[in-house]
């Protein structure tokens, strides 16, 4: 049973085990469930990310249903890009399920064309209209007047919709409580040595026992993720400068590792290299 809490009711730096879901599932034999000292890390990493780059404030839309629009055609793009697709779309006033299912296919296509895969992604926007037209009447407040676990089953049977693509038309459009999990979530947290597992399921329900259930928390924190991803933590990461050096894993073996290499170039024995400070009061 998950454990709900009101909006005013959102606290920065939880404690009481009531604030997070209890969950039965497990992962390979082991009980997924709260775990104090993983509260204590992504709450430490939640304040870090959120002294540096402060609130987000996501989703950058103007209604629920130019957040699904994005959640659609961020798939395997770059958000400058999307951000392109949509003005041309509110351009020609289509972000409604009705001119989206009735336009000609070649016109949305052309539409979102800068986003990528725009064939795709003409196609299930087109898809998401009209079954939301069909079965709902076009009403979004009818589509999310579901429980969370029936609204998420439904998303997902739905073609082109994933897992990331419904929970974040969940979280940002449905407003209920959902982490969503992206390739920057799981690079972030393999890193710093907080998870090493990358499946969705599985990361997910990690954060849903260690991080307090609220809507305005899950959103902020995963907004600062993609902040973190996209500033310091690339592909290529860019530790000088992180909010998280002298805490996070990769980060110090790499300094290790150049240590030992600056004192082997030295002729220093590596046992004798003193290695990087290590502020271990965090993370
Ligand atoms: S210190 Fe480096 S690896 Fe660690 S989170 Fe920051 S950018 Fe990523």
């Amino acid at each position: 049973m998950n454990a709900r809490r009101s909006k005013t009711d959102r606290v920065e730096s939880p404690q009481p085990n009531t604030l997070y879901r209890d969950t039965s599932d497990t992962f390979s034999g082991q009980a997924i469930m709260r775990d104090r000292d993983a509260s204590r890390r992504l709450a430490a990493l939640y304040e870090r990310l959120l002294k540096r780059f402060g609130r987000q404030n996501w989703w950058p839309a103007d209604s629920s249903f130019e957040v699904i629009v994005g959640a659609i055609l961020t798939q395997q793009s770059s958000w400058k890009n999307v951000e392109k697709a949509i003005a041309n779309l509110k351009e020609e006033n289509m972000l409604t399920p009705q001119r989206i299912a009735t336009a000609k296919i070649e016109t949305l296509e052309w539409l979102v064309r800068p986003s990528g895969f725009y064939r795709q992604k003409a196609l299930r926007l087109k898809n998401f209209s009209k079954f939301l037209l069909e079965k709902y009447h076009g009403e979004l407040d009818s589509l999310f007047s579901q429980d969370l676990d029936t609204l998420r089953r439904e998303l997902l049977s739905l073609n082109g919709v994933g897992h990331e693509t419904a929970d974040s038309i969940i979280l940002y459009a449905a407003n209920k409580p959902t982490f969503v999990v992206d390739a920057y979530t799981v690079r972030i947290l393999g890193r710093l040595g907080i998870l090493s597992e990358k499946a969705y399921d599985t990361v997910q329900k990690y954060l849903h026992a260690n991080i307090p259930n609220d809507v305005q928390h899950y959103k902020e924190f995963h907004a600062l993720l993609v902040r973190l991803a996209k500033e310091n933590c690339r592909t290529r990461p860019a530790c000088d400068g992180c909010p998280l050096a002298g805490v996070c894993a990769y980060e110090l073996k790499e300094q290790d590792h150049k240590v030992v290499t600056d004192e082997d170039r030295r002729g220093f024995s590596p046992s004798h290299a003193e290695g990087p400070a290590v502020d271990k009061s965090n993370i």
